[in-house]
């Protein structure tokens, strides 16, 4: 949230804040020193960078703000999953979710105020799009829930289409694994997309963290049938691309699969899946399908999630049933709504 017209000063990555320094002509090293204060220190003003100057402090104090949110509220879920509602404008809230899981602690953000993928399963989807969200916005996320300094993975699979914002979440992810910056291994980072051929591209080139794509169905009509993005980009499409990348290091490729009932669930689509991820080095995640309002789509049991990941596994495609987390307060997979409610802190 920023309603005043100076620029925020937590957000710019070191060349940012190395233009900043040009621009007023203070001492190169400042650059250094306010990129310290702002993602190592994590300091909460511009005050407290005390090895600034008084003077240069001031003149940043003219120009700049320094504005970090904490979230407005929480819900913890019987699992201990975590959701926070930031607001990030008079209007909008967004949500992230805290997945704690053993040695694991996982953050899910958000990308943007709503989406405008149109995915037929998604309550985020359903909302439509209200804006992107800043890279302050979106590092604001992983600096202001208690539990930050925990945590051990981000994953970009909140509200929106992370390739949607791609300058903003590219320029977050510098800001979380430069050594200037939180200096987090990109591998504890996954990005997912619905398959933006471009985002892609450039995500590919300028990042190292892991992809995984939402696929959700093997042939282009069925996919068609839930998700919109498929016709300007085809998964035949995204998939030919990916095989184009080296995936044998430890850069890792996933695909997203919600199983519906009676939609992709069968056997010649989980054959059909096969088929289309053969020669690539990738793994599947499986993910239940929670019902929410005024989708028509049903999951499937224990049972066949078990068949269909063992079948996969015995093809030789590395294979998850992703845990449902945080069902209860609607944290679990596209059930982000980023709606506030009054009972909930
Ligand atoms: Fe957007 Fe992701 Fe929901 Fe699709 S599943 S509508 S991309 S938030």
């Amino acid at each position: 949230m920023n309603n005043t017209i100076k620029p925020n000063l937590f957000g710019m990555d070191m060349q940012e804040l190395k233009d900043v320094v040009k621009q007023h002509g203070f001492p190169t090293f400042t650059a250094k020193q306010m990129v310290d204060w702002l993602y190592k220190k994590r300091c909460n003003t511009i005050d407290e960078m005390t090895n600034l100057s008084l003077k240069v402090r001031e003149q940043l104090k003219e120009n700049y703000v320094l504005e970090k949110h904490a979230p407005i509220t929480s819900q913890t879920s019987v699992d201990g999953t975590k959701k926070y509602l930031f607001q990030v404008d008079d209007t909008n809230y967004i949500e992230s979710v805290y997945i704690p899981d053993r040695d694991r602690a996982t953050l899910c953000i958000s990308s943007q105020k709503g989406c405008k993928m149109g995915c037929k399963f998604c309550v985020t989807g359903k909302q439509g799009f209200k804006g992107h969200l800043t890279t302050a916005e979106i590092v604001n996320q992983v600096f202001m829930i208690p539990e930050s300094l925990n945590l051990t993975n981000i994953v970009y699979m909140g509200m929106g289409e992370p390739f949607d914002n791609l300058e903003a979440v590219v320029k977050s992810i510098n800001i979380l694994t430069s050594e200037w910056g939180v200096a987090m291994s990109p591998r504890r980072i996954t990005v997912s997309t619905v398959g933006i051929i471009p985002g892609i591209r450039e995500f590919m080139e300028r990042t190292e963290c892991h992809l995984a794509v939402s696929l959700h169905a093997p042939y282009g009509d069925t996919r068609m049938s839930i998700m919109p993005m498929q016709k300007p980009y085809p998964h035949t499409e995204i998939i030919r691309l990916l095989k184009k990348y080296d995936w044998s290091g430890q850069r890792r490729l996933s695909f997203e699969y919600i199983v519906f009932k009676g939609l992709n669930d069968d056997e010649q689509s989980i054959r059909k899946l096969v088929d289309i991820l053969k020669h690539l080095r990738c793994r599947v995640n499986l993910i239940r399908f929670h019902s929410s309002e005024g989708v028509a789509l049903e999951g499937v049991d224990d049972k066949r999630m078990i068949e269909i990941r063992d079948y996969l596994d015995a093809e030789g495609i590395i294979c998850t049933i992703r845990a449902s987390r945080g069902i209860d307060i609607m944290a679990a997979c596209g059930l982000l709504a980023g709606k506030k409610k009054e009972d909930n802190c």
